[in-house]
């Protein structure tokens, strides 16, 4: 009798990288995991169309390529601002047309996951939704591409079994998002988890970038958490600015301001310098270490 002996099934056979490549996910014209890195960038939460307006035009001249905007916000308390709903989505998508960047924004209900992908060029599942498969599957059926966020106590692994469920659902055009963990550390608000980027590449085909924002918590450190991110290889970054972050009603202290644009510019514009693609290459089937 002879007794074959089979690799173990990868746990991720769609979102896994099994030496097909790294993938690329377009958003309309918008290529990421193409060569270049790209920002998505723009406030935390859509507040006035002047505020979006304002934050969506430093966006741009920092070199975003696509908007970023909460209309429905994840609040902590639940007496904090908690989003325009609908009327941020409308805000979002007048000023993605004036300024001529899709925007991706987050959904937090799978009761409004139509409304918003009939608005949105790309859905988000943040942080605090990681888990909830419920809406994994729901954006996985709404034929817009996924931005999903590492939740802040998932292991990648976790992380990578949560796309996976996208992807099962039928939305195979994810890009995953590493944007902080929780540690003991309280002197940012999260931990950036670099090595989650080499890590998730070595696993997955598909793009990783990656929120400074979030994970310093404060605005000094973005820009520095930003150039290692894209120098360890993510397909780009997620940030937030404001116009006026004093009057911000939510995540004021992390949000770039004006004096950051041109310097956020710069680390874009280096980008394709910092990383050099023969570190950690893609290339592990089943992700053997
Ligand atoms: C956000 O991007 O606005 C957000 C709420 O992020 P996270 O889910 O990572 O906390
Ligand atoms: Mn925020």
């Amino acid at each position: 009798m002879t007794i074959i002996i089979r690799p173990d099934p990868s746990p991720y056979p769609l979102v896994g990288d099994h030496g097909q490549g790294p993938s690329t996910v377009y958003v309309r014209d918008v290529a990421i995991g193409g060569v270049r890195p790209i920002l998505a960038a723009g406030p935390c939460a859509v507040e006035t169309p002047e505020q979006t307006y304002q934050a969506a035009c430093m966006a741009h001249r920092a070199g975003a390529t696509l908007l970023r905007g909460g209309a429905y916000k994840p609040r902590t308390s639940p007496y904090a601002f908690q989003g325009l709903a609908v009327q941020g989505l409308k805000i979002l998508t007048e000023v993605s047309i004036a300024v001529g960047l899709p925007f991706v924004t987050e959904v937090l209900d799978t009761g409004d996951v139509d409304t918003v992908a009939a608005h949105a060029d790309m859905l988000q599942v943040g942080a605090r939704n990681m888990h909830n498969f419920a809406l994994l599957r729901a954006v996985g059926t709404a034929g817009k591409p996924v931005l999903l966020k590492r939740g802040v106590a998932a292991t990648i692994e976790e992380f990578l079994l949560a796309a996976e469920y996208i992807a099962q659902a039928g939305g195979e055009d994810i890009v995953l998002c590493e944007r902080g963990i929780r540690t003991f550390e309280t002197a940012t608000r999260f931990t950036l988890d670099i090595a989650a980027v080499p890590v998730v590449r070595s696993r997955s085909h598909l793009p990783v970038i990656v929120d400074p924002s979030h994970a310093a918590g404060k605005r000094r450190f973005v820009l520095p958490l930003a150039a290692a991110a894209l120098a360890a290889g993510a397909d780009g970054l997620l940030i937030e600015m404001h116009p006026d972050p004093a009057k911000a009603l939510c995540d004021g202290a992390q949000a770039l301001v004006e004096d950051d644009v041109l310097p956020l510019a710069a680390i874009m514009g280096r980008a394709w310098q910092a990383y050099d693609g023969t570190l950690g290459e893609r290339a592990e089937p089943n992700h053997a270490e």
